[in-house]
């Protein structure tokens, strides 16, 4: 499986130690062209407001955008996690609206700014370590499922068909079994198209 990362600002390398140790091939994704043969595409955490000046001079604002509407899964931790969504405090447009999930950046505070806190993850006993830094809030998960959840029930990681977001941070820490469940989703949207 080939998986692309979006590699114009923020945590490209660590995203890509955890891929390659689920033996997965990754392509650094810079321009439209380095999508070719990318079976699923990943938004590293950063700084979106940087992330989507750059995407937009690349072109890759556009192309991905129609490429994740034509069905190529994607997940987005964190800035990512705000690309694909629809930002409330923000201008329109300011993400790309791929996913029907209200959120909001930098929500948490400056008290509360960066912190770890245990993810309640759904069907699994162990919870996952979140560390969030200067991490949006889903105001709304609208029709997404919700996977993860902090302790109070605040939702932190959804997914709806072939997109997932995340809040925090899954490639910070030594877990692989968030990008274990996108690589699934990966196949699982393969396996549809084929049958
Ligand atoms: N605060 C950043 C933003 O608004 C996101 C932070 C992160 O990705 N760790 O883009």
């Amino acid at each position: 499986m080939r998986i692309g990362i979006v590699a114009l600002q923020g945590d490209v390398r660590e995203h890509q130690t955890l891929l390659e140790r689920l033996g997965v091939e990754v392509r650094w994704i810079r321009r439209e062209e380095d999508l070719q043969g990318v079976e699923g595409v990943i938004f590293p955490g950063g700084e979106s407001t940087t992330q989507r000046r750059l995407l937009k001079r690349s072109g890759l604002w556009d192309r991905l955008r129609a490429e994740i509407q034509d069905g190529l899964p994607a997940y987005g931790t964190c800035a990512g996690a705000i690309l694909l969504s629809h930002v409330t405090d923000e201008e329109e447009g300011y993400g790309m609206n791929l996913l029907p999930v209200k959120i909001r950046r930098n929500a948490w505070g400056r008290q509360k700014e960066s912190f770890e806190a245990p993810v309640r993850l759904v069907n699994e006993e162990k919870p996952f370590p979140g560390v969030f830094i200067r991490a949006p809030r889903i105001q709304d998960p609208g029709e997404a499922e919700v996977l993860g959840t902090l302790e109070d029930g605040e939702p932190v990681l959804v997914r709806k068909g072939h997109l997932m977001i995340s809040t925090f941070h899954p490639e910070l820490t030594e877990d692989l079994r968030i990008h274990q469940w996108f690589l699934k989703m990966v196949e699982e949207a393969y396996e549809t198209e084929k049958s």
